[in-house]
């Protein structure tokens, strides 16, 4: 009997957001995929889809937009590469070798939540990304769940109490700003104190650069167009909190995840 894949590789991604980088989805279908964000306990998940997000509030952009329609076909194009013999080279790991020489990341994930891996395949993933010299660039929902996933994705919090409970369990945490933020502002604290970034291309994406000032008076600039250049959701950058401001429901709802 096959064994199906928990995951399945892109190896140059159509999303503008985060660049031409290798991406990863969750599952083999539309179920396995659709049961990681049930595993998550994900908020974002439309109750359609037997999740708790409803209608006009904050849901998730990957379900609801092109990404399912991305998601079909690819589960399409994988169904098809099986019967061919050649699901490993297009959607296995073996995928990654077909990555554009300048991609620096991997995202995982596209849809779905990293947190319904098996071990074995955090590990292949890891040791995968690694072997590629790629960052690893994603976020869980189910963190709580997912302790191989603890300081490489971000967990996906919603509060800035949230974040400070990821960030003492050992987590950096991605945060949806609240409406009390000020659009310019670049860095905002948690409750705790940490000082969290906010997403670059949510802030300057026309200038294409965004310098933040970090402790002690030290700057960095990044570049605001896309994941693959900008990299501060990447395992080893410093600031603990990544924060994306809420302008409104549908905003709230293509959050990143
Ligand atoms: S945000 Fe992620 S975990 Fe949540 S419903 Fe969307 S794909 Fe699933
Ligand atoms: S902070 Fe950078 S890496 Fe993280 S989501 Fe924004 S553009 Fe992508």
């Amino acid at each position: 009997m096959t064994t199906m894949p928990e995951f399945l590789v892109t190896p140059i991604s159509s999303n503008s957001k985060t660049g031409p980088c290798p991406q990863v989805t969750i599952g083999h279908n539309v179920e396995t995929c659709r049961q990681s964000c049930l595993r998550a306990g994900c908020p974002l998940l439309p109750v359609k889809l037997g999740g708790p997000a409803e209608n006009g509030g904050p849901t998730c952009y990957s379900w609801n937009g092109t990404g399912r329609l991305g998601l079909l076909s690819k589960m399409k194009g994988y169904l098809h590469a099986e019967v061919k013999g050649q699901a490993e080279d297009r959607y296995g790991l073996s995928a990654l070798q077909h990555r554009l020489a300048s991609a620096k990341m991997i995202r995982i994930s596209d849809i779905g939540d990293p947190c319904a891996l098996s071990d074995t395949a955090v590990r292949a993933l890891r040791e995968a990304a690694a072997a590629a010299n790629l960052f690893i660039v994603g976020f869980t929902h189910g963190w709580r769940q997912a302790p191989l996933w603890r300081g490489i994705l971000m967990a996906s919090v919603g509060s800035l109490d949230e974040a400070d409970e990821a960030i003492d369990a050992g987590w950096r945490a991605a945060v949806v700003l609240p409406s009390t933020w000020s659009p310019g502002d670049k860095t905002f604290r948690t409750p705790k104190g940490r000082r969290g970034v906010v997403c670059p291309s949510m802030i300057d994406k026309a200038k294409g650069r965004v310098t933040y000032e970090l402790r002690r008076g030290k700057k960095v600039t990044v570049s605001a167009t896309q994941c693959n250049s900008c990299l501060i959701c990447r395992e080893d950058w410093k600031p603990a909190v990544v924060g994306f401001p809420d302008h409104s429901a549908a905003a709230r709802g293509s959050a990143w995840r």
